[in-house]
């Protein structure tokens, strides 16, 4: 490995407490990332040293803050290699990101009758945003479904398209399986159709290696707080001439160009979609958490988090009565599971007492439960911060916790 995991835990102050005074273990990862000092000091930073509203600037703050804003914009431009900086827009996190771009394309690309293909494991705001949409356009939503491994059946895609489909919405990692989806794969086959593809990269922003141009998405969302950056910070990233095309999602301050009483111009991209007074300290402490993340090596960050990932997949298989859900060959550090005759709540609980952190239940993703049958699962998720001694602990605290129902 090339990295010095007991540095990168001191990183984070958080994982150095004690809970129900055993060591905390951390694996909710895939629900919100812990953060290293240096996104808390860019916090602090920013609110005792150059704190002041951005982009109407006329004095030494607010100058200041808008550049180091501005900053983060190009470093965000730069991670996932976008052709310009006003083709990223802030949003308070994936949701926000996904509930604009189902709005604006569909108020401009949408008609009644056209259909948007989603896929059957995304997560429920890669779901209701498109039906809201659909519901106001008089469009149609067709599923596109999972096997039995938590493996999309592209195969099935070809068939799903029709002179219809307009957009096709999908996950470029579960949040639920980890299983790491296509995306080339299905942009090639979707635009040979005419069809949009938008890309939900919640689970998949801080573990791969983006390329949006090297994808040739039309669309691409993400959150900072799932990166070691702060929560209420996300990203739209979106094709130039469609975002040109789109309407303003809010209104309010920033996003205008003139207003009259007669009639309002726009501003330009990317301030069309960013109404009103966005989260600067956060979009400037997501600038640092970028620099540590790349510091660190996105590429060397999975290496490690997939050596976590088969170590504890090993482990956890000859459990009796134990089913991990996701079993494709190409998946990300998630690990769903039951335990027969054991409620996955129960489960959680009782490795809190452990001081483990897992997370349990449906995940927003209630159609996936429904395709499996179940109600929710345990779901374990690394980070490159974890280390093999914790997942032994896990393992442990498992094995007792099964053996006392
Ligand atoms: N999509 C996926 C795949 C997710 O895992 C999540 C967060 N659990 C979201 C969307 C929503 O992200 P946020 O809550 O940061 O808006």
């Amino acid at each position: 490995m090339s990295f010095d995991l007991k540095k990168i835990r001191e990183d984070f102050p958080i994982l150095q407490q004690k809970i129900y005074n055993r060591p905390l273990v951390y694996f909710d990862n895939a629900a919100t990332t812990q953060r290293p000092q240096l996104v808390i000091d860019a916090l602090t930073r920013t609110y005792t040293e150059y704190y002041g509203n951005i982009h109407r600037a006329a004095h030494f703050l607010a100058d200041k803050a808008t550049l180091a804003y501005e900053e983060t914009r190009e470093k965000v431009q730069n991670l996932i290699n976008a052709e310009s900086r006003e083709q990223i827009i802030f949003t308070k996190g994936t949701t926000e990101s996904i509930n604009l771009a189902a709005f604006a394309f569909g108020e401009s690309y949408i008609q009644e009758g056209d259909e948007i293909i989603v896929s059957e494991m995304e997560h429920h705001s890669n779901i209701v945003p498109w039906q809201l949409m659909a519901g106001r356009k008089g469009a149609k939503i067709i599923v596109l479904p999972i096997d039995d491994k938590g493996r999309l059946e592209i195969e099935k895609l070809e068939s799903l398209i029709s002179p219809r489909t307009k957009l096709i919405a999908v996950t470029h990692v579960s949040n639920v399986l980890g299983t790491i989806n296509p995306i080339k794969q299905i942009t090639v086959l979707a635009h040979s159709r005419n069809v949009r593809i938008f890309v939900d990269g919640a689970q998949a922003a801080a573990h791969l290696l983006i390329d949006v141009q090297d994808l040739d998405v039309d669309f691409y969302a993400f959150s900072a707080h799932k990166m070691y950056g702060p929560n209420g910070v996300g990203v739209l990233y979106g094709k130039k001439e469609l975002l040109e095309q789109m309407p303003p999602y809010q209104g309010g301050g920033e996003m205008i160009s003139e207003v009259r009483f007669s009639g309002t111009t726009y501003n330009e991209l990317p301030y069309k979609f960013e109404a009103g007074t966005p989260n600067i300290s956060g979009v400037i402490a997501f600038g640092a958490a970028i620099d540590y993340l790349e510091n660190i090596g996105i590429e060397h960050a999975a290496a490690w988090e997939t050596v976590l990932l088969n170590y504890a997949t090993d482990q956890l298989r000859p459990i009796p009565g134990l089913r991990i859900y996701g079993t494709q060959a190409d998946k990300s550090a998630v690990i769903s599971f039951n335990v027969e005759g054991v409620h996955f709540f129960d489960l959680g609980t009782m490795l809190d007492k452990f001081g483990i952190a897992v997370r349990t239940g449906h995940h927003c993703a209630d159609p996936l439960m429904e395709h499996f049958g179940i109600q929710g699962t345990v779901r374990a998720s690394f980070a490159f911060y974890n280390t093999k001694e914790e997942i032994d602990v896990f393992i442990e605290a498992l094995k007792k916790v099964i053996s006392m129902f």
